[in-house]
C-alpha cells in the first residue's frame, strides 16, 4: 500500500475499506439464505470490520484533539497535520513541526518516540565532533 499519504487521510481510506468489506461480506451472505445458518454467519462476520470501522472512526475522533492546521509551504493550503511529520493533505509535501527535523531527509519513524529522540541524539552527537 502506498504510504505517501496525509495520516488522516490514510486512516479514514482503511475505515472506508472496513465498511464496504463488512457489506460485502454481508451481501455475500444472500447468495445462502436458503441456509439461515450460513446467512447468520455472513452477517455476523460482516459486523467485525464493520465494528472496526467504528472503532477507527471513534478513534479518529480522539486523536483529532491532537491535530493541529498548519499551512502547506509548497501549496499554501492549510492541511491538517497529526504528529510529527506527515505529508500535505493536498500535494502531499513531506512536513515536519519538529525544529531539530527540520531539512532532514523525510522519514514516517520520527512520529515514533524513541525513534526521533535517538535520531536527534546522534544528529547531536555528530555535530559536535
Ligand atoms: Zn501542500
Amino acid at each position: 500500500m502506498e504510504r505517501k499519504t496525509n495520516k488522516i487521510k490514510r486512516i479514514r481510506g482503511y475505515a472506508l475499506v472496513m465498511v464496504f468489506a463488512g457489506l460485502i461480506i454481508m451481501y455475500l451472505g444472500v447468495f445462502f439464505r436458503e441456509t439461515p445458518w450460513l446467512f447468520g454467519l455472513f452477517i455476523l462476520a460482516g459486523f467485525i470490520p464493520l465494528g472496526f470501522s467504528v472503532i477507527i472512526y471513534f478513534w479518529v475522533g480522539m486523536v483529532s484533539t491532537r491535530i493541529i492546521t498548519v499551512e502547506c509551504p509548497n501549496c499554501e493550503r492549510p492541511t491538517k497535520f497529526l504528529g510529527r511529520v506527515d505529508y500535505c493533505y493536498f500535494c502531499k509535501e513531506p512536513l515536519t513541526i519538529d525544529k531539530e527535523l527540520e531539512g532532514e531527509e523525510f522519514n514516517l519513524d520520527y512520529n515514533v518516540q524513541h525513534r526521533r529522540d535517538a535520531f536527534v541524539a546522534r544528529k547531536k552527537q555528530k555535530e559536535d565532533q
